[in-house]
């Protein structure tokens, strides 16, 4: 096995990983050559958090697509029929674009390109920026080959974003938006170049030529990113966000109420068992502060389709029943307000964390964030064999766990002692101990 493959096997999640193998499998079968591309690469090689799994394939993967929605149960989130590109959803809940790969050639700066099918390197070349055009072959011959012929590796070691052209802001001006985006989330700076065509196209007023479709498209992008209060904070310093809405500035903004979501976001424990779905929240909290027809102008002008809408506007009565639930007297202990929140959507929990004016729906909400899910990842499956007395393999044991987990949670089983440590052995005098080296931080 390469290097990369390697590499890629040990930072996705198995569930990505299990795709990238069954799509690797059915191209194969079609005799189509497939690539792991954009995002996935530029996050695998950077060492950032993977979110959806691109593939690029030689040819039209309109056939792969639909034998992966008929045989796999994926199901198509969005279409580019121009580009040949699809945006699906596995049933394990993982997020994967696969496109064609293409040349697309503009006459004029914003206008509709046209597009031919285009070998894998051509269609790097005509990528946005360098990070995003490296392609890992996923083929038979070239397994674990990686193809980079902008050298992307090099400026996500410098930690710069630049465009594979000079031309590449003009053509489509809604790279700048993907440009900003990037630059927030990973932290990193624009090349000088890049930096100069950015602002010739600013001057030129070609932000004017992105779509409401292609706004939209971002806007949606903007929901799953990990901080989208900066980056509204860095498009309305950018002058940008009125491309959006007229409405949204100053106090409208609501930067505090971005901020409030990130913060409820960022107490949910890192592995615990947590899904929430980003787009309603994000849309309330984007206009909140907006008066209703500021509302509907803005819904009307990106043309936001029903069931996105749906999200945001089903919310609210949505999270009723659940608020009546956790501020129920019966839910007495621990162990319940832990069971009924492991089950609920967790755009509701957050939800009502963000805006229930119960005290006592809020702090239940925010101990099983902060206190019961993180007790509950540090239990051992050693730890519950130790009291049950079952091996992990044993049919009964995950019913015991879960036994466990509510004792513990209501304190009716006492947490164990820590495992002694075993005494250093003396040092010789006058050796230095050697230090632990600092651990590295993520970058
Ligand atoms: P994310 O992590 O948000 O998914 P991404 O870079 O993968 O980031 P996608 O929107 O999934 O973004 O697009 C996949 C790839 O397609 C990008 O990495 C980039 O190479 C290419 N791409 C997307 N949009 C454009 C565009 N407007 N112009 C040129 N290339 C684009
Ligand atoms: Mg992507």
């Amino acid at each position: 096995m390469s290097d990369y493959m390697f590499m890629l096997e040990s930072h996705m999640r198995p569930q990505q990983f299990a795709i990238v193998q069954l799509v690797q499998a059915a191209a194969e079968q079609a005799g189509l050559n497939v690539y792991l591309s954009g995002g996935a690469m530029r996050d695998m090689l950077g060492g950032f958090p993977l979110q959806d799994v691109d593939f690029t394939v030689e040819g039209s993967p309109a056939k792969l697509v639909k034998q992966l929605a008929a045989k796999n149960g994926a199901v198509v989130l969005a279409e580019d029929a121009l580009r040949k590109s699809w945006e699906l959803r596995f049933p394990s809940g993982v997020v994967s674009g696969i496109g064609m790969a293409h040349e697309a050639r503009y006459a004029r700066p914003g206008a509709k390109p046209q597009v031919k099918p285009a070998t894998i390197h051509e269609d790097l070349r005509g990528r946005d920026f360098t990070i995003n055009a490296i392609a890992l072959s996923l083929n038979r011959a070239s397994r674990g080959l990686l193809i980079d012929p902008t050298n992307g590796q090099g400026d996500l070691e410098a930690r710069e974003i630049r465009t594979t052209g000079n031309y590449t802001l003009y053509d489509d001006p809604s790279r700048i938006l993907r440009m900003l985006r990037l630059k927030t989330r990973l932290g990193f700076e624009v090349s000088p170049r890049t930096q100069s065509q950015y602002e010739n196209v600013r001057e030129a007023k070609l932000e004017l030529k992105i779509t409401p479709e292609q706004l939209y498209h971002e806007l949606r992008a903007m929901a799953d990113e990990p901080n989208p209060g900066l980056l509204i904070e860095t498009l309305e310093r950018e002058g940008l966000l009125t491309l959006f809405a007229p409405s949204i500035t100053g106090a409208k903004l609501n930067l505090p109420g971005h901020e409030k979501l990130l913060k409820l976001r960022q107490m949910v424990p890192f592995g615990a068992e947590f899904h929430s779905e980003n787009l309603g929240l994000f849309l309330f909290v984007l206009t909140e502060k907006l008066s209703a027809k500021e509302r509907a102008g803005l819904v009307k002008f990106l043309g936001i389709p029903k069931a996105d809408l749906a999200t945001m506007t089903k919310l609210d009565a949505a999270s009723k029943k659940l608020e009546a639930t956790l501020k129920s007297a019966k839910l007495n202990r621990a162990s319940l307000v832990y069971q009924t929140l492991l089950t609920a959507p967790g755009e509701q929990i957050l939800y009502l964390a963000y805006k229930s004016a119960q005290r006592l729906v809020q702090d239940r909400i925010k101990k099983h964030l902060t206190q019961y899910l993180p007790g509950v990842i540090e239990i051992t499956d050693q730890e519950v064999s130790n009291w049950c007395g079952l091996a992990p393999e044993d049919e009964k044991f995950p019913q015991k766990r879960k036994d466990y987990i509510l004792g513990r949670l209501d304190g009716r089983i006492r947490k164990p002692a820590p495992e002694p440590v075993p005494e250093p052995e003396p040092q010789p005098p006058g050796r230095m101990l050697r230090q632990p080296s600092a651990a590295r931080a993520p970058r």
